[in-house]
Order: structure tokens, then C-alpha cells, then sequence
């Protein structure tokens, strides 16, 4: 008989480690447990686990024969944990010792702890799951937000409206960081305005540990304890003070943990105060002057810069700089000028606010955008800081992004793979070789496997229209219509991100009569699924919001256009595994990478997609389609124009009549064909673990050992 306890402490332990969200067998595991309360409690293992009376979870686990699964599962945790033998060993054993310190303002791990707003936080959590699973030494810093980014829910008028749910500490699968004598991490940060106080938790993913900061605590003031209530939710004082925090207070986080890093990585400029502690802490300890210190501390300090457009540059003033920032500039001996400067394209320019990027480029030697084309747009608008040199000689390169593919890939889709890619593929994904095989997998099998996943998608779809519906208070004879909407034979096209007004959600609506033809065409018909959130203070792309739900419950359009509500990882899950097509039509080139469509890419959907970000340069003509060649121009109306009516022709010329192209079997051959090519081209370059490999080869070893940045392009 297996002792209560045992099967108990094993799915508890399996909770407390993240690694199980990139574990199929697990979340099977979970769900089988009990699938009703499983998505009840939104995929939370510790939520779930706290629910259930331990005898009942034991008898459950019996009568489903689940022990053996349980025990398998955990012994695998254990020896993913345990495992020498990887590709951090051999390339990046330096960094054992002394490991990166990765900085970012959200990590999107999983839906169940929502820290994360978009991409950029999805892309720093399949950073870590990525140098767990090469035993690449890192250590992430983040905060824990108490209400995180807000739940999206809109009302009959098709208005967003945020929800902010408390995140309960005891609720999630976090535990109070130690120092290494066993007491609890605090750090204080001074500034004129008080000294602020946070604890520190810790998150286990995989081999790789989280630390967040949490200003929740008795010593701070009341408006201190809520600085890290909300991701992106406060004026300019709470955004540079939680940046302070995380920056800061990061690096102390680190050493009282007893971490002493050898690189720091600055995803994005919200934590460039980091460079300065570090600064700090040189000057101190080695009584070296400022100048000095900041040779050092840059030569360690990799930065990567993700925002494209000019106005998205974090930017504070005078003012606010001083009160938050004054006390650790008299620590460095730095006039109020001088310190200024640092944050100022021009330091003599009293005018100028004080930008995160500039001095995140200031103190870093290695420094990168998140695709090609990123890292052009990136050298052109720096340029002004290095006067002395080309624009082509603006020392940011780019590393461009990628995702976590067991976190994305289907189980279905996988197990395609494991019959075809051979052996332990996914330790080698970063190989071409490994992908090419994706042409000798059966068009029959592929379809019918894609199939599985748009009937899954469709269904998630219908069950998340009622539940709006009934929510808005529909009656029954419109709960149920959607029963019957949406088809499997029908082209889907789907389309959610962060409804950022660049991206252009509603490009396709511009005329809706002709779009009304297109999805009702009776030989070829089509359908849209749409999901994504405005910023609260963002009002057009609400309005953007409102004209899709206003669309999607015209007569025309009913059954043929949707509006999910509350995107986050679990709804992208569906849509990236189910779809046909991705659109993805931002004005280029304000798209510094995207990601969503490397999720779709592999896992046999298409992208659809304008030229810009990761699409530039992961297009080859045919692996998907291209929207327009690539041009801009410097009247958006202008080119949002010429973008509609090459959407439009890339929809009505290739798209549609390739899905609809049949042979006696019913079979897409074609599509098909194109499928294999963009996983074929696309999936051994756009995951997380050659991302995560470039970083560590262009960026990390050369900064632990104080070399020259050697990024992609030069610096
Ligand atoms: C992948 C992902 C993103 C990033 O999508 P983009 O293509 O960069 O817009 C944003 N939000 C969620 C929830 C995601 O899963």
C-alpha cells in the first residue's frame, strides 16, 4: 500500500517546480485528477492540490491508476534536476560559479501566475525555461505584483473593462527566499522620499530559480506597500519607483541570496538601475573612481532593447529622478548634472528627461535588438549617442527572439514528432537536421492531427462565447445558439495580442462589406477568432476592441468573427495550436520581433503576416505568406492603405484558394507542402534554446570573461 503522504508531498513537490508546465504528462496528470476543478482553478497545481482532501486525492489517484504516473513524473523532476550531462556543462561551465542575472519587469511562465503582460514578459519566461533545459547557469529577478496585469472583461457595448484578482502569495507556487543562513531575504533601498522595503520569493523553473520582489511589508508606508500592486498601472512616480525596486533592489536581492553574478542581462531598460547598485558596490569595495567602475560594470552588462518607436522609451523627470534616485547618486559622488547625464542622449540638454535606454546603453558593452530588422531600426535610432560614429557602426546587434517549444507545441503535434524527428529531438532542436524531417511526415496523418486541434480550438471558442454571453445576462435561446457556430471545414484565421494601436487589430475590418462577402463566400468561407487586451488608459485600442464585438454581433458576421476575451497564455495555447492562419499586420517597423507566430509556425499553422519583426527574416517565399514586400512610408494613413489592400490580395489570391485546393481525398495537398516547409525552415531557428545559445555565445561568455561584445552585426 503507498503511503498517503508519499503520493501527497510528490504532487506537491511536482507543483512547486514549474518545469511541469512544459511537461504534457503532468498537466495530464493534474487534469485527470480531477478536470472539472482543474480548469476551475485555472490550471493553479497549488490552488488545485489545497482543494482536494489529501485521502481523497489519494483514492482518486488509485482508481484512475495514476501512482505509477505519479512516480514517474517525479522521478523524472528529480533526474531533470540532477542531469550534468548538458549543454551548459560542456559551453558555459564558467558561469557555475558565477551565473547571469537575468532582469525583467514580467515573466509570463504560466497562466497560473500572472506577473506577465504581453510579449515581453512571455519571451523572458521561455528565456529561463530555455536555460533550465541547457543548464545554462542564470538566475532571473522580477517582481511579484499582488494584482498583477488586470483580467479583461467587456460589457454589451463591447467596452473593456479590468478586473484586478489578488494574487495570494499562499496560492501560488512560490516560497520566501533564504539567505544562505537560512533567515529571510529583505532589502531596503533609500531614497529622500523614505526608504523603501521589500521581502523577496522565490520560483523554481525547472534548474533555474526566479527571485521576485514584494513591497508588500509592515515597514513601508501604505502607497510604498502598493507600489508592486500592478504591472503597468501607475503614474510615472510608482513606474520609476518599482523600477528602482527591481533594479536596485534586484542586485541586493541577489547577494543577500548569495548570488554574486557575473553577468547582468537588462531585459529591456526598466531595470538599468542595476548598473548603478553595481557601480556602487565597485566604488565601494575597491575605493575605484566612478569612471572606472562603470567600465567594469558595463563590460558585464548585457542589454537587450525591445521597443522600436521613439515614445515607448521609458522617460522621467528631473524631479522624480532626484527624489528616488538622489540618495544612491551622492553614494556614486556625482553632481545632480552629472547623474542626469547619464540618462540623456544630450547630458548637457537641461531639457531632456531622463531615459532608462540611454542609460542602459551607457552602461553596458553588449547590447542587442530582437531581430534584424530590430537591430537596424534600434542603430538608427541611437545613433544620435554615438556621434563619432557610422549608423552602421552604432554598437547595438541583434539576437532575435524565440519561444519555449515544449511550452507551445501541442502534445498531439509532439507526438508526431517523436515518431519522426527521432530520438530525444527536442535536446537537439536548435539543428536543422532535426527539423528536416518534418517533409517525410504522411499529409493524412498531419491533417488529421491539425483537425484534432481546430475541433479543440473551436470548442474552447463556442464554451468561452456562452460563458460571455450568459455573463452579459443573454437568455437562453442565445447562450445556446453558439452550439452550432463556427466549422472545421472553414478556413480559421486567428488574430490576439495586446491591442496596442500599431498592431492594427481591426486592418482587416476596414471595410466590412467586403469582408462580409469574403467570410460568407458559400464554396469558400472563412472565419476570424480575435482575442487580445487594450491598456487600461488606452483608448483607441479599446475602440478597437468595441468595432470587432460590434462587427462580430452583426447579422452578417455572426458565426464567422469572434471576440475571446481575456487573452492570456491558456487562450493563446488554443488559438496557436488550432488555427490555419495567423495574422499579424503591425506598421512596420514597429514590431521589434512578435512571437505568437513562432508559436503557430510549429505547430502546422500558417502565418500570414507584413514584413516586419522575426516575419523579415524567417519568410522564404514558402513557408507562409507575406503580406506586401516590405515598404513603409512616412504617412502611416498612407501605408495602412497600401498594407489593406495587400492583405486583402494575399487573402483573396494565395490564402484562401490554397486552403480550399482539394484532392480526391479531401486533403490540402499543398497547404500541406507549405505547412512542412515553414516547420521544416522555421522551427530549428525561432525557439527559446538557440536564442537562448546565441545569448550565451554572443553576449555572456564574452561578458563574464570581459571580453568584446561579439552580437550578430558587430558592436
Ligand atoms: C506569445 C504571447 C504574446 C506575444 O505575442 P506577439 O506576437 O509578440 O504579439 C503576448 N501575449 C501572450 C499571452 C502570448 O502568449
Amino acid at each position: 500500500m503507498v503511503s498517503q503522504d508519499t503520493i501527497v508531498n510528490k504532487l506537491r513537490e511536482l507543483a512547486r517546480n514549474l518545469w511541469w508546465t512544459w511537461q504534457p504528462h503532468v498537466i495530464e496528470l493534474f487534469r485527470e485528477l480531477d478536470p472539472v476543478l482543474w480548469r476551475e482553478t485555472d490550471h493553479n497545481p497549488v490552488v488545485f492540490l489545497d482543494r482536494i482532501p489529501p485521502e481523497q486525492l489519494v483514492r482518486r489517484a488509485s482508481e484512475m491508476a495514476l501512482i505509477s504516473r505519479i512516480d514517474y513524473a517525479f522521478r523524472r523532476l528529480n533526474e531533470y534536476l540532477e542531469n550534468k550531462d548538458s549543454w551548459g556543462t560542456i559551453h558555459a561551465s564558467i558561469l557555475r560559479a558565477r551565473p547571469v542575472a537575468y532582469f525583467s519587469m514580467e515573466f509570463g511562465l504560466h497562466e497560473s501566475l500572472p506577473i506577465y503582460s504581453g510579449g515581453l514578459g512571455v519571451l523572458a519566461g521561455d528565456h529561463l525555461k530555455s536555460a533550465s533545459d541547457l543548464g545554462l547557469p542564470l538566475v532571473a529577478v522580477g517582481i511579484l505584483y499582488a494584482e498583477g496585469y488586470f483580467r479583461q472583461s467587456l460589457d454589451a457595448d463591447g467596452w473593456q473593462h479590468e478586473h484586478y484578482p489578488f494574487n495570494d502569495p499562499a496560492q501560488l507556487p512560490i516560497e520566501e527566499a533564504k539567505t544562505p543562513d537560512g533567515h529571510p531575504v529583505r532589502v531596503a533601498v533609500d531614497t529622500r522620499s523614505g526608504t523603501l522595503h521589500a521581502k523577496v520569493w522565490r520560483v523554481e523553473v525547472g534548474r533555474t530559480t526566479l527571485l521576485l520582489l514584494d513591497s508588500n511589508v509592515p515597514e513601508n508606508s501604505e502607497s510604498d506597500r502598493a507600489l508592486t500592486g500592478r504591472l503597468y498601472g501607475g503614474d510615472a512616480r510608482i513606474r520609476i519607483r518599482q523600477e528602482l525596486l527591481l533594479g536596485v533592489g534586484g542586485v541586493r536581492a541577489l547577494y543577500a541570496s548569495g548570488i554574486d553574478p557575473s553577468v547582468i542581462h537588462l531585459n529591456e531598460g526598466h531595470s538599468a538601475f542595476a548598473g548603478l547598485e553595481l557601480i556602487r558596490m565597485v566604488m565601494d569595495a575597491e575605493g575605484r573612481p566612478f569612471g572606472e567602475a562603470v567600465r567594469d560594470v558595463a563590460g558585464m552588462t548585457v542589454f537587450t532593447t525591445h521597443t522600436p518607436v521613439a515614445a515607448g522609451h521609458d522617460r522621467f523627470g528631473a524631479d522624480l529622478v532626484e527624489e528616488n534616485l538622489g540618495k544612491l547618486r551622492e553614494q556614486l559622488h556625482l553632481s545632480f548634472d552629472d547623474f542626469m547625464g547619464l540618462g540623456r542622449v544630450h547630458p548637457g540638454d537641461h531639457n531632456e528627461p531622463f531615459c532608462m535606454t540611454v542609460l542602459a546603453l551607457k552602461l553596458s558593452r553588449h547590447a542587442n535588438g530582437v531581430s534584424a530588422l530590430h537591430g537596424k531600426v534600434s542603430r538608427r535610432m541611437w545613433h544620435p549617442l554615438y556621434p563619432n560614429r557610422t549608423e552602421e557602426e552604432v554598437p547595438i546587434g541583434h539576437i532575435t527572439n524565440g519561444v519555449h517549444t515544449l511550452s507551445w507545441l501541442a502534445p498531439q503535434m509532439k507526438a508526431i514528432y517523436d515518431r519522426h524527428f527521432g530520438q530525444n529531438w527536442a535536446g537537439r532542436m536548435r539543428h536543422p537536421e532535426v527539423w528536416a524531417k518534418a517533409s517525410e511526415i504522411d499529409d493524412g496523418e498531419f491533417w488529421e492531427t491539425h483537425q484534432v486541434l481546430k475541433a479543440r480550438l473551436l470548442e474552447f471558442v463556442r464554451q468561452r462565447l456562452q460563458r460571455q454571453a450568459l455573463r452579459r445576462g443573454a437568455d437562453d435561446r442565445e447562450v445556446s445558439s453558439f452550439e452550432s457556430m463556427f466549422d472545421l471545414d472553414t478556413l480559421t484565421i486567428g488574430f490576439a495580442r495586446r491591442f496596442a494601436t500599431y498592431k492594427r487589430a481591426t486592418l482587416v475590418l476596414k471595410d466590412a462589406q467586403r469582408l462580409a462577402r469574403i467570410v460568407n463566400a458559400s464554396d469558400r468561407p472563412v472565419q476570424l477568432i480575435f482575442a487580445g487586451k487594450a491598456h487600461p488608459e488606452d483608448r483607441y485600442g479599446k475602440e478597437f476592441i468595441q468595432q470587432i464585438v460590434k462587427i462580430s454581433n452583426s447579422e452578417e458576421f455572426r458565426g464567422r468573427l469572434a471576440f475571446i476575451e481575456d487573452y492570456d497564455m491558456n487562450v493563446a495555447r488554443f488559438l496557436v495550436q488550432g488555427v490555419d492562419v495567423w495574422l499579424n499586420n503591425p506598421r512596420r517597423p514597429q514590431e521589434a520581433s512578435g512571437t505568437s507566430g513562432q508559436k503557430v509556425a510549429m505547430n502546422g499553422g500558417l502565418n500570414c503576416s507584413i514584413l516586419d519583426g522575426w516575419w523579415a527574416e524567417g519568410y522564404d517565399g514558402r513557408n507562409g505568406f507575406a503580406i506586401g514586400s516590405g515598404r513603409t512610408h512616412s504617412v502611416p494613413g498612407i501605408q495602412d492603405e497600401r498594407d489593406y489592400a495587400d492583405l486583402m490580395d494575399t487573402l483573396a489570391s494565395q490564402v484562401i484558394p490554397l486552403y480550399y485546393d482539394r484532392d480526391s481525398d479531401g486533403l490540402p495537398r499543398k497547404w500541406i507542402a507549405r505547412v512542412k516547409d515553414c516547420i521544416r525552415t522555421l522551427g530549428w531557428r525561432f525557439n527559446s534554446d538557440r536564442q537562448v545559445m546565441d545569448y550565451a555565445q554572443f553576449a555572456y561568455l564574452p561578458a563574464c570573461g570581459g571580453q568584446p561584445c561579439v552580437m550578430p552585426h558587430h558592436c
